[in-house]
């Protein structure tokens, strides 16, 4: 399946003032959906979508919002990557050499496709991406973790975005059906290679999941696991209902967790002047939708 035959015709593109690149890709039955190109210090990224919208409609997300339209086929996952890895060529004569799926969809939701574009990718000639450079974000769902620990061709980064059953309930409704009591097993059972830590996603949302007791509670859910935890400030996006903490709270909560012995980082948002989150410029060609979107897509080491 590689190199695809055919690139996905690119309706918009936007450039940041970080280098950040975002296109808006349009699919064969006319829908469309965004792929990121995120300039890092150490390597080019690409953030991927696996679904046209995403079923499980988490509230500080656009994407999640607007509903779900269908999966992505691995033909198309693999035709983002090229379209992203040409572009990139074309701008600076590189290919990018890391790899997210991060953006719209929740990837183990369109796990066959996931599947077959990462096989394609292990066997791939084209762009250089060890599967340690491969990074599929998900809600978490218990088996499908299970079955991406098998593969070994790429790894985890669990959104947890809450540390108890009921908050998270209220943030990210369409995850209910995988309790934490069920995930955190499978996040602890996960066959990380050599010195591998999980990786856990925490979007920080002003006066929703923000406080000192937020961070014991998630110190306390995460027990034994050996974790490094992704803070993401919530992306700013007009007409949705939740902001970013300040600051000064965000670092109290990094702070707060490095106090129990936690590894956290406070990961800055791509793109800000071009809406990199995604689901944004998917909804600015969508009549009456401002688009808003994931929030997702942060800075990694
Ligand atoms: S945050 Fe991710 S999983 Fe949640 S609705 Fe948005 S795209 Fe789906």
């Amino acid at each position: 399946m590689w190199p695809p035959q055919n690139l996905l015709p690119v309706r918009d593109r936007q450039t940041g003032a970080d280098g950040t690149r975002k296109l808006l890709l349009e699919l064969a039955d006319g829908q469309s959906v965004e792929t990121v190109i995120m300039d890092m210090p150490k390597s080019h990224t690409v953030c991927l979508s696996t679904q046209v919208g995403c079923p499980v409609g988490c509230t500080f997300c656009r994407t999640g919002g607007s509903g779900f339209v269908r999966n992505l086929t691995a033909g198309e996952l693999l035709a983002q990557i090229a379209t992203a890895a040409e572009e990139l060529r074309a701008a600076t004569g590189r290919l990018p050499e890391r790899a997210v799926f991060m953006g719209m969809g929740e990837p183990l939701l369109n796990f066959t496709a996931l599947r077959g574009c990462l096989e394609n990718l292990a066997r791939a000639s084209g762009p250089h991406l060890s599967w340690r450079k491969i990074l599929v974000s998900t809600i978490g769902i218990p088996e499908r973790l299970d079955e991406l620990g098998r593969l070994r061709l790429a790894l985890p980064a669990v959104s947890l975005h809450a540390p108890t059953q009921d908050l998270r309930d209220r943030l990210m409704p369409g995850a209910r059906a995988w309790p934490l009591r069920e995930l955190i097993p499978a996040m602890l059972r996960y066959p990380l290679p050599g010195r591998e830590r999980m990786t856990v996603e925490y979007i920080l949302i002003r006066d929703a999941n923000d406080a000192d007791r937020h961070a014991r509670q998630l110190h306390e859910l995460l027990g034994d696991m050996r974790a490094k935890i992704n803070l993401i400030p919530c992306n700013p996006v007009p007409g949705a209902p939740h902001r970013a903490p300040d600051r000064e709270r965000t670092e109290g909560f990094a702070a707060a967790l490095k106090a129990l012995g936690r590894t956290a980082f406070v990961r800055r948002s791509h793109g800000p002047d071009i809406m990199a989150a995604c689901g944004q410029l998917r909804g600015r060609h969508r009549a009456g939708d401002a688009g808003t979107g994931c929030t997702q897509q942060e800075t990694r080491a």
